[in-house]
């Protein structure tokens, strides 16, 4: 790893916030290096790591395999435009589809992108059809469409005129979803398991519902993969935990395994929706991300891999329910795989996250009362433990914090 104390080390809060937009909140941590499920600080202080880059660093921190296949990739082309074919972006297209069910990928940078994607073929496969179905508390983005797909008020306001053309129901309701389903509606877009929004699984019979009554009302059901795809959440996407098969994905995140990278699949008539010079992306699949991709998709596809991480997410469901039992603070635990939520009793998320970073672990919160656990897909069950442990301890400091002292950390 890197040596312990760069010059730099303690000067980039100071000098960020005088170059940076102010778009972020940032914890006073300033991250150096990183290897397997650790990273450390510019003072050499280790954390394990529970964050993986926001569900992104699905292979941990410099993966031998990864370094390699990059270091190689290197020696190669970085980019040539979608003006020509390149060998690693047509057999990522493959792959992914043959894994999703899906016939045809379109590539781009990033989560927003690959929901954009989705949104403009949803219009062009059902032209006259002006509404899309979204869901409370789902998050799509922060490009306007995908900005504008996303039913959280807090992310909206103040960029109005927001797209229109959205209409929010009630995530998991069963009759809402039916009512609103008619020949003005173009697509459904659904999170299988709702991220920013809490870590709140989609139960898998209203995820059948969604594809029976979006097929009958000649509706696209687009699902929303970015976070929970990949392995995350124990299957390759977790909409295949429900045994259906959507017309479009859209994913991300952990796709590239830290490098950006977005990816719509399609099939049937969305999948030919699009014709030449419609919809483009000057950096989408080259050849240096698609080399990542293949990294992660050689570890993830490999037999037992999946279950591996389906195995390691039961033991961490059991071990956050046992806290929830045991804490007061917590109410329950919620999410599948190695994508999890400790749902609190009050909004006290970031100061949970922050006695986190003094006990040496990183978390996320999802709101202000769900602190969400997405470690490295490639976490050893003692990391497990380890980090199960230190929740422990940061559950009984923040309990014992003065009711003055929530909402006082970034
Ligand atoms: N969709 C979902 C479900 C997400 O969780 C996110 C990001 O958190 C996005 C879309 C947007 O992805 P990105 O930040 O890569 O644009």
């Amino acid at each position: 790893m890197l040596s312990p104390r760069p010059e730099w080390a303690g000067t980039l809060a100071e000098r960020g916030a005088a170059c940076l937009m102010p778009t972020y909140a940032r914890y006073p941590i300033e991250i150096a290096s990183g290897r397997g499920c650790r990273v450390l600080d510019s003072a050499g202080r280790s954390y394990l790591d529970f964050a993986a880059g926001i569900a992104v660093s699905a292979l941990g921190h410099a993966h031998p395999h990864l370094v390699r296949a990059l270091g190689a990739a290197c020696e190669g082309l970085l980019h040539v435009s979608n003006l020509y074919w390149t060998e690693p972006m047509v057999r990522l297209a493959e792959r992914l589809t043959r894994a999703a069910g899906m016939e045809r990928a379109f590539f781009c940078n990033s989560g927003a992108e690959a929901v954009e994607a989705a949104l403009k073929t949803a219009r062009r496969a059902r032209p006259g059809r002006e509404k899309i179905v979204v869901f409370e508390r789902s998050f799509h983005g922060r490009t306007l469409g995908a900005l504008s797909a996303t039913a959280q008020p807090q992310y909206q306001e103040g960029f109005a005129p927001l797209v229109p053309g959205f209409e929010t129901m009630p995530f998991g309701d069963f009759d809402a979803v039916r009512s609103a389903l008619d020949e003005s509606v173009a697509a459904v877009l659904v999170e299988p398991i709702q991220g920013e929004g809490g870590v709140r699984p989609a139960p898998p019979d209203w995820l059948r519902h969604l594809r029976a009554i979006s097929g009958s009302a000649g509706a696209l059901l687009i699902v929303d993969e970015v976070q929970s795809g990949i392995g995350r959440a124990g299957s390759f996407f977790a909409y295949q935990d429900a045994g259906i098969v959507p017309d479009m994905v859209a994913t991300a995140k952990g796709l590239a395994g830290g490098l950006p990278m977005g990816a719509l699949l399609t099939r049937g008539d969305a999948a030919q929706a699009l014709a030449p010079g419609q919809h483009g992306s000057t950096f989408g699949g080259g050849p240096f991300v698609a080399a990542a991709a293949h990294a992660v998709l050689d570890v993830v596809l490999e037999p037992e891999f999946l279950s591996g991480v389906r195995a390691k997410g039961a033991r961490l469901g059991e071990a956050l329910e046992d806290l929830a039992r045991r804490h007061e603070l917590v109410i329950r635990a919620r999410g599948q795989g190695l994508f999890r939520g400790v749902v609190l009793r009050k909004p006290r998320a970031k100061e949970l996250v922050a006695a986190l970073h003094d006990l040496g672990m990183l978390a996320v919160p999802a709101g202000n009362d769900v602190v969400r656990l997405v470690p490295p897909l490639v976490i050893a069950q003692e990391e497990i433990d380890e980090g199960v442990a230190l929740l422990d301890r940061a559950l009984a400091a923040v309990a014992e914090l003065p009711s003055a002292a929530a909402g006082a950390r970034p």
